[in-house]
């Protein structure tokens, strides 16, 4: 359906600047046409069975890898990231549809018979109704993913408001959803900001809203959703820190380390931020990353070669750099500015940053970045490092690098962080796992992808029968 707009969005290039695309801006009259289809089409649509409703999700992961190189031009030249990391984000994009495949089996409830002499007792799951869902800009294609496939398998109908940046990409999926055989209304696509955002989580047509973006929004969405009586699960924002031990594979730690905090020039929300190099690990790591981090290619995602693409804006561009002159001010030292970098050209370039010498107190120890910036600071033992993850008010991932079991292991116990990685820089939970978020990076019980999502879409009703 065609938006009644006057108002549209550019979308840039943030590898150049240049305007690509307009979306429209929609009206009050479209989200309410939107939801409005959504909620009548779920009336028939929770009645397809269950193995129908996924004959289309088949024909979508086909469709996806089909497209998969035009799906992840649209995702570089909307987000700015390399090719590359475009097809690796349509792999984890793909890999969702597949899980959400196995509906049948996922969403089976469970019995017991005789409860009492004569009477059976059991659990079905069922569907909601119409669910909506506001992604951030950095992983245009896949994060609606942790949700939509779930959602539709389990007999939902869908909004997705794709980030006003970054549209595209789950524009042309929404296309593939219509030749895949989607039902109309099944999915349904609304473009805007906050107040469109604001106008699905205010509607009581709306059962319920998944939420990924900065902590803050997050917070202030999982208000409003749950005062209008939503199921809400919402994803905040990120400060990772991967602590570095004396007895790590050095080589290794330092291809992790720096694909960590650089991949997607640092926007993502399981980069890395901050390395707690424990003991004498700081020199080696230190030393390793700096050197490893001057030769990264920053420039235009689509140019082979090109190692790290442009943030996703002017304003971001500034954000960053305000962060590392406050970095300076604050006493850190700087062993690597990437202020303007060869190749920046006329984008949002920012190259790979290093601070040493950063105390936790410091604000670019304690507030997330997003963008290719990496404080290093030192910590006497493994309990230390624990200690200064424990103050900061993120949750969202965090990482050990050593060659000790047990250091391992107390690490993974104890730290208050959603996804943990043992000498991995981005401990990215497969689709068959939810993914997690502790502290301030998640709002909610219920994540996103595999079995989690089947419980947030749908409601467990309990049967006691006998029959006379
Ligand atoms: P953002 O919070 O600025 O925006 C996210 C979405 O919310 C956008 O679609 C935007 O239009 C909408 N929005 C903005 N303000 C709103 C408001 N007041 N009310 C309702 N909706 C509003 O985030 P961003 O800059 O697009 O994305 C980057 C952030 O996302 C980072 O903080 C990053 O850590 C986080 N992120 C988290 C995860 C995770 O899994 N926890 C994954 C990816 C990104």
């Amino acid at each position: 359906m065609e938006s009644s707009t006057s108002d549209w969005i550019d979308v840039t290039n943030p590898a150049n600047g240049e305007v690509i695309a307009r979306a429209p801006s929609s009206t009050g009259n479209d989200v309410d046409d939107a939801i409005s289809a959504a909620e009548s089409t779920f009336n028939s649509w929770r009645l397809v069975p269950a193995v129908d409703r996924t004959q289309v999700l088949f024909r979508l992961k086909a469709l996806m890898e089909e497209h998969v190189e035009d799906l992840s031009a649209a995702i570089t030249a909307e987000n700015g990231k390399t090719l590359d990391e475009s097809r690796g984000e349509m792999r984890r994009t793909i890999e969702n549809v597949e899980v959400a495949i196995g509906v049948p089996s996922l969403m089976m409830g469970s019995n017991l018979e005789n409860v009492s002499t004569g009477i059976d007792e059991y659990a079905v799951r069922q569907p909601l109704g119409v669910f909506g869902m506001v992604p951030p800009f950095n992983f245009p294609a896949m994060v609606p993913m942790w949700f939509m496939p779930y959602a539709i398998a389990c007999g939902n109908t869908y909004i997705i408001k794709p980030s006003e940046q970054t549209p595209l990409s789950q524009a042309r999926i929404a296309e593939l959803a219509v030749e895949s055989g989607f039902p109309p209304g099944v999915l349904n696509i609304v473009h805007g900001g906050r107040s469109v955002s604001e106008a699905l989580l205010d509607d009581p047509r709306i059962a319920g809203i998944s939420f990924v973006g900065s902590s803050s929004v997050a917070l202030e969405v999982y208000r409003r959703g749950t005062a209008a009586g939503k199921r809400m699960q919402c994803q905040g924002g990120a400060k990772n820190y991967l602590v570095v031990m004396p007895d790590a594979s050095m080589e290794e730690t330092v291809d992790n380390v720096l694909g960590s905090a650089f991949g997607a020039a640092g926007q993502r929300c399981l980069a890395g931020s901050v390395v707690v190099a424990v003991g004498e690990a700081h020199e080696a790591v230190t030393n390793g990353v700096v050197e490893a981090a001057k030769s990264v290619k920053v420039g235009d995602g689509t140019r082979p070669g090109t190692e790290m693409g442009p943030v996703i804006s002017a304003a971001s561009r500034d954000r960053v750099t305000n962060y590392i002159e406050q970095g300076v001010e604050e006493g850190a030292t700087l062993l690597l500015d990437g202020r303007n970098p060869d190749g920046g050209d006329s984008g949002y370039f920012v190259g790979p940053t290093i601070f040493d010498d950063v105390d936790p107190s410091m604000t670019i120890a304690r507030e997330e970045i997003f963008g290719p910036v990496l404080s290093v600071m030192r910590a006497g033992s493994l309990d230390e490092a624990i200690e200064t993850i424990d103050q900061v008010p993120y949750g969202n991932m965090a990482s050990i690098f050593t060659s000790s079991g047990r250091d391992a292991r107390e690490f993974s116990s104890r730290v208050r962080a959603g996804n943990v990685g043992v000498n991995i820089g981005v401990a990215a939970p497969m689709a068959f796992f939810h993914f997690g978020g502790m502290k301030e990076s998640f709002y909610g019980d219920l994540h996103g992808q595999a079995r989690d999502a089947i419980n947030f879409f749908t409601e467990e009703k309990i049967i006691v029968e006998r029959w006379f």
